[in-house]
């Protein structure tokens, strides 16, 4: 997946307004290009950084639309047809130990008392891409490359590196 190079949109007034809503809502996806193997693997084994997942295959090819299908179609039949797509980010506070955290509610083990303890150019790109809603802060869901789940956009990005993902997380 290509990187996304965004211009710094941070808006501190607005977000120190807010509170954080976002970061203490659910940490941001990276993407692939943003964290080398090394730092995945010492991010998990810290528990700074932890796999969560899109259910099921994010791939659209891979994806069975039809409500009657009974399992044997191609598209769920194929070969390499993920159950779950794993993709990494920050740890969520009170998450429980170990490099797996399926919550979807908590807040950033990164969020600092006065916001987020990264760098613009640290952050995973979920979060460098979250769009600041000025008219009503705390209601934002809009993300500055075309997509409506960049849970689904980061996921789709890790799927070539499935198998690096779970060796690692499966180190002492
Ligand atoms: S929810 Fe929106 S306004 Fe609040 S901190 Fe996050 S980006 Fe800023
Ligand atoms: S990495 Fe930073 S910006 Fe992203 S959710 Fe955590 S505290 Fe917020």
């Amino acid at each position: 997946m290509a990187g996304l190079p965004i211009l710094n949109n941070e808006d501190l007034e607005t977000c120190r307004r807010c509170g954080g809503q976002c970061c203490k809502t659910l940490p941001g996806a990276y993407l692939p290009d943003q964290l080398s193997e090394t730092q995945v693997r010492d991010g998990l084994a810290s528990g700074n950084l932890v796999l969560a997942w899109w259910d099921g295959d994010p791939r659209p090819e891979r994806t069975c639309f039809d409500a009657d299908c009974d399992g044997s179609c191609p598209r769920c039949t194929a070969s390499d047809k993920l159950r779950r797509a794993y993709y990494v980010r920050p740890r969520n506070a009170n998450s429980k130990p170990g490099p797996f955290d399926a919550s979807t509610q908590g807040a950033c083990l990164l969020l600092g008392p006065t916001g987020c303890t990264l760098s613009f150019d640290a952050r995973p790109s979920g979060c460098q891409n979250l769009l600041v809603n000025r008219a009503n802060p705390g209601d934002c869901h809009d993300y500055a490359v075309p997509t409506k789940s960049f849970k689904h956009f980061a996921a789709l990005a890790w799927v070539p590196h499935q198998e690096m993902l779970l060796r690692l997380a499966s180190q002492p």
